[in-house]
């Protein structure tokens, strides 16, 4: 690991001030806010990431959850991942959030992981982790291998072909499905980003994953006020049932009157080079009664412009019949 400096800023003023220093707030920033650790370290160590300076956070005023006055909820930026996974409010009004952390990492890291975090983990595609191989995420120009290569679990929504890299997170899925807000302050003021917005598709830009710009600290999360009887799960598929990323996942938020489908919110992990919020599975469910059959055809139009790649071909079928058995458990839940 290269060395660096830590800093401990004594506010968010002069957090952003030194991080507003870097070049870029994007792969090879030269300053970067750490929280948990758990994404950057193991980066750093792998000389993937080797930023001069370290800004901690977790001493700002950060780590609240608290309601808002409209009845959504605040997310501080350095609230631990089991904290927000536990609290009575999420347990009850965004379950689907509450079932996302958990399935996600293990205990440990959940205890370390922040809200700001997990938005901004990285893929685990093991070309981009390996300095030794080329990659256009980690080294603009130098090439995909993953495309030819290992790519098993890599992404089939949202490639480009210069790179293919999957978005592992599980609770960034649970959070486009509830359209959450991200609110960043940096240097020019603060700003509110609609979840969808915040990250890129790779494009000729792989590198580039999120609309954040040098100095830009996020400083919490909202969700708007929980939808009255909603019905809402979060169904993660992978190859073994603990610590392990998702091949697919599903998050489901769906409300039914009668026996029609009044209003639908999806989005799919595992598949996708962002957390993939799906209008098109939705369009197709609202309005329709909610069975088998609409849930199956939701699913289709979901995965209708996958592109798979010679490994991972598997889990665009795998996708499918998630999402199908997640809206399934759902409303007979
Ligand atoms: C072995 C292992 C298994 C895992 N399994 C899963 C899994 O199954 N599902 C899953 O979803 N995740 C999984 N993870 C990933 C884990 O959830 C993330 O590492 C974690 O959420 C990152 O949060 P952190 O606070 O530790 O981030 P850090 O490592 O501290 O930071 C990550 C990035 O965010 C930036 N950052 C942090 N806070 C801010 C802020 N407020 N403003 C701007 N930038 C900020 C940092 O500069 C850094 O670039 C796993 C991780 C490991 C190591
Ligand atoms: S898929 Fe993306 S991260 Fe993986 S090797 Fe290709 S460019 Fe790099």
């Amino acid at each position: 690991m290269k060395t660096f400096e830590f800093i401990r800023p004594a506010d968010a003023g002069a957090a952003i001030t030194t991080a507003a220093q870097a070049k870029t707030a994007q792969q090879g920033a030269e300053v970067r806010y750490i929280a948990g650790g758990t994404t950057l370290l193991d980066l750093m160590k792998l000389n993937v990431e080797t930023p001069a300076r370290l800004l901690d956070i977790n001493r700002l005023p950060l780590d609240k959850i608290e309601t808002t006055a409209d009845g959504g909820l605040k997310i501080g930026a350095t609230v631990r991942n089991s904290d927000l996974a536990h609290h009575a409010t999420v347990r009850r009004d965004y379950a689907v959030l509450s079932q996302a952390i958990l399935a996600g990492a293990s205990t440990q890291l959940r205890n370390m992981a922040t809200t700001a975090g997990n938005l901004l983990q990285r893929t685990r595609c093991a070309y981009f982790r390996d300095t030794a191989m080329p990659c256009n995420k980690r080294e603009p120009g130098t090439g995909c291998p993953a495309i030819t290569g290992s790519n098993r679990t890599l992404a089939v929504l949202g490639t480009s072909e210069h790179c293919i890299a999957t978005n592992p997170s599980d609770m960034c899925i649970a959070m486009a499905a509830l359209e959450a807000t991200i609110h960043v302050q940096g240097p020019k003021g603060s700003r509110a980003i609609p979840f969808g917005e915040f990250h890129l598709l790779p494009g000729n830009t792989p590198h580039r994953e999120t609309v954040l710009e040098p100095g830009d600290l996020i400083t919490h999360v909202t969700l708007p006020a929980p939808i009255k009887g909603s019905k809402q799960l979060y169904l993660k598929l992978r190859d073994r049932a603990s610590y392990e990323f998702a091949l697919a996942s599903a998050a489901v938020v769906i409300s039914i009157t009668g026996q029609n489908v009044t209003r639908a919110r999806i989005a799919l992990g595992g598949v996708g080079t962002k957390p993939w919020r799906s209008q098109e599975a939705e369009a197709v469910l609202v309005g329709q009664p909610a069975t088998g059959a609409n849930f199956r055809r939701a699913a289709e139009a979901a995965l209708r412009d996958a592109k798979p790649q010679s490994e991972n071909g598997f889990k665009v079928e795998l996708a499918k019949r998630c999402l199908t058995h997640a809206l399934q458990m759902a409303v007979t839940g």
